[in-house]
């Protein structure tokens, strides 16, 4: 059978093996937290509590400021230390909540479960969703009852749950397909509830068999739900890549796919609603696969939000003496980090450890005009040109070529055999571009 998959896109080495196979396994409660206050895109939360307070997990300690927010909880018990800056995996310093445990994982109230979730209204389970502080665990982080919220005038038809897991190394979501499978399928139903949507799709790549047999198996009995497994190809996680990959519809430049009468969602997502909505949890805690050859064990860990990379590195065995490179997320798209001192947040789906044979090389040559990042780019675009005007300070010019359309994917950098760090010069131009952009639109009022 001829799989489906979208057009262009790269085929990096997909080093999946070294986890592929390892059980979710249960990291012990951690001593202290560090839980940001910013996990999300949107306006960040206020603190609620202060030096010297106790709190108990699961315990709202950080309330939303928007619409466009997501609050944040005490993944642990215990009293909190500081509300302060701290390094975190993103290469800044922000304002977190330092918690130092009590050992006792002592739980503050939670509402009854719900089973009967059928019979709540979406007001209400859209609100349960919210006050989680569910947002997207795929790496974007945007907040999930947002996406929920589509305007009258664009409908959805279909709900896309996104099994992909393209990024190489990564296999938190493809664990959790095969052990979690119940509360996957459940999690989609919700999605679907509140959506209104007779159609699910669950776009799987072909390099998870054992997910996708899993998937279809507990699917079988839900004619609306529909697993496609696709080729196995960077970056198909990608909303749009996905989109087209499964149901053959193209978002528009500059669009979202709720212009197509499509959301998308996450297998971690899912997770973390079918917890939210039936359990009552709010998101404490996360899957982070934990690999690379700089790492002794690999592993599939389930970690509290909050917990420091190195007690993840620590139950993993500990880090090889050549490992040179530590990256939170997958290779294409994850952030370099400089220390094992930052938490896991909301958006860490992996820590991945590397060393002097695995690294990528990127000593940088000219440019040889070649083309091949252009033959890669899946959003269409010209990298080599968007770097070249972003390097030089012609934002106009970037932004006219459709800068802003550029999803950071890697892929154009990642096939330069030049070693031209594409990405890091348009992610540059982007960050100017959308200055600009504000700047004009300040001056128009
Ligand atoms: S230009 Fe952007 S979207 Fe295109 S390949 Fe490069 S990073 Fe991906
Ligand atoms: S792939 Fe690299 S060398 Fe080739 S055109 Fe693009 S930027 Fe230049």
């Amino acid at each position: 059978m001829r799989l489906k998959t979208f057009k262009k896109g790269v085929h990096p080495e997909e080093y999946k093996h070294l986890s592929e196979k390892k059980s979710l396994e249960r990291l012990p409660i951690p001593g202290e937290v560090f839980i940001p206050v910013h996990q999300h895109i949107g306006a960040p939360c206020r603190p609620l509590v202060e030096k010297g307070q106790e709190v108990k997990t699961g315990e709202i300690i950080g309330q939303s400021t928007g619409f466009v927010s997501s609050p944040v909880h005490a993944s642990i018990s215990g009293k909190v230390k500081a509300v302060k800056n701290f390094p975190n995996p993103l290469g800044v310093n922000s304002l977190m909540i330092h918690i130092v445990g009590n050992g006792e994982d002592e739980w503050g109230d939670l509402p009854d479960e719900t089973q009967d979730w059928e019979n709540l209204n979406n007001e209400e389970i859209i609100g349960r969703i919210q006050k989680a502080g569910i947002v997207g665990l795929g790496g974007a982080a945007f907040p999930t009852h947002v996406k929920l919220t589509s305007p009258k005038e664009k409908p959805i038809d279909t709900f896309i749950l996104n099994g992909c897991e393209c990024e190489p190394y990564l296999t938190a979501d493809h664990r959790m397909m095969v052990e979690q499978t119940g509360d996957v399928v459940l999690g989609t139903r919700i999605l679907m509830k509140v959506l209104n949507v007779k159609r699910a799709v669950i776009g799987i790549e072909n390099n998870k068999p054992d997910a996708i047999e899993a998937m279809e198996k507990a699917t079988k009995v839900f004619d609306n739900i529909e697993v496609i497994p696709l080729k196995v190809k960077y970056p198909q996680g990608a909303e749009k890549m996905l989109i087209k990959a499964t149901i053959d519809r193209d978002v528009p430049a500059g669009g979202l796919p709720l212009d197509v009468g499509v959301v998308v969602n996450n297998v971690g997502t899912a997770v973390a609603v079918a917890d939210a909505v039936i359990r009552r949890k709010p998101l404490i805690e996360r899957v982070v696969t934990v690999t690379g050859d700089g790492i002794k064990e690999p592993k599939n860990v389930i970690a509290r939000i909050g917990t420091p990379f190195q007690n993840l590195v620590d139950f993993c065995g500990g880090l090889t003496d050549d490992t040179v490179k530590i990256i939170m997320g997958g290779p294409m798209m994850g952030v370099a980090q400089h220390s094992l001192n930052v938490p896991v947040i909301k958006a860490t789906s992996g820590i991945l450890c590397l060393t002097g044979r695995t690294v990528l090389k990127n000593k940088e040559y000219p440019c040889i005009q070649c083309g091949t990042c252009i033959g890669a780019c899946p959003m269409n675009l010209l990298p080599t040109s968007l770097a070249r005007y972003a390097q030089a300070g012609n934002w106009q010019t970037a932004k006219d070529l459709g800068i802003m359309n550029c999803i950071e994917c890697g892929s154009c950098a990642f096939v330069c055999p030049s070693k031209i760090p594409l990405v890091h010069q348009i992610r540059i131009g982007k960050q100017k571009v959308n200055e600009m952009i504000k700047r004009e639109k300040t001056e128009a009022v």
